[in-house]
């Protein structure tokens, strides 16, 4: 069940008053519309109903996909990368979680979309994780004449390419939104995906919350095997 609360909001414009649907969870299976409204950030969208003015407004939520087999704990605040990883409450209710399910924390709208993308792709965000650490640890390749290229800027998941050959990521400017794509093969992902089964480190453990980040990667690679 997909769960709400009211809040109240005034306009910053006008000071009129009007209310915000705050999601406290979301279940797609459920409500599909909600996903809709996640993906192109209308939940996190309110309009003042005198003046029309628009407001971001971001909350944390839960958003579990049954059938995709994951939840995803988010908060909107992008900065706080807390690696900790939380065992699930032992609760009858999510015994039925094998250990196949991935259970989540995810930091900014960004990171909320990519998770989401990644797993709706049948992907590992794992191996996803991996890439962009040694592509941003090695990238400065991609940009030669500027060796500042990637500081600040964030790396996101997308997209497959058409032909299914590709993964396809946007470089983000917290200031310009997308300021480049670029892709890996399928090829290096799936080389990645054979090593990280291996790799102890990478394991999941069952019903524990994870923050798989940049610098949740960086804590396992530095650790030793
Ligand atoms: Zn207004």
């Amino acid at each position: 069940m997909s769960q709400h609360h009211i809040q109240k909001i005034v306009c910053p414009k006008c000071a009129a008053q009007g209310e915000m649907t705050i999601w406290d969870s979301i279940n797609v299976q459920l409500n599909p519309e909600l996903k809709d409204k996640v993906m192109d950030e209308s939940l996190f969208t309110w309009t003042c109903p005198s003046c029309g003015h628009q407001v971001y407004i971001t909350f944390g939520t839960l958003y579990h996909d049954l059938a995709g087999q994951f939840m995803l704990f988010f908060d909107h605040k992008a900065e706080d990368n807390d690696l900790s990883e939380d065992a699930f409450p032992d609760n009858e209710a999510f015994a039925q979680f094998n250990k196949n399910y991935r259970l989540r924390y995810v930091h900014g709208i960004h990171a909320l979309k990519e998770k989401i993308f990644i797993f709706d792709e049948g992907l590992s965000d794992v191996v996803v994780e991996l890439l962009k650490y040694f592509v941003r640890n090695q990238v400065i390749r991609i940009n030669e004449s500027d060796p500042n290229f990637l500081i600040g800027k964030a790396i996101y998941f997308t997209n497959m390419s058409d032909d299914g050959e590709q993964l396809i990521f946007a470089l983000v400017s917290p200031r310009k939104g997308v300021v480049a794509h670029f892709g890996l093969s399928i090829d290096l992902y799936e080389q990645c995906l054979q090593k990280s089964i291996l790799d102890e480190r990478f394991k999941q453990e069952k019903n524990c919350i994870m923050n798989v980040c940049y610098e949740w990667i960086d804590a396992k690679l530095k650790s030793s095997k």
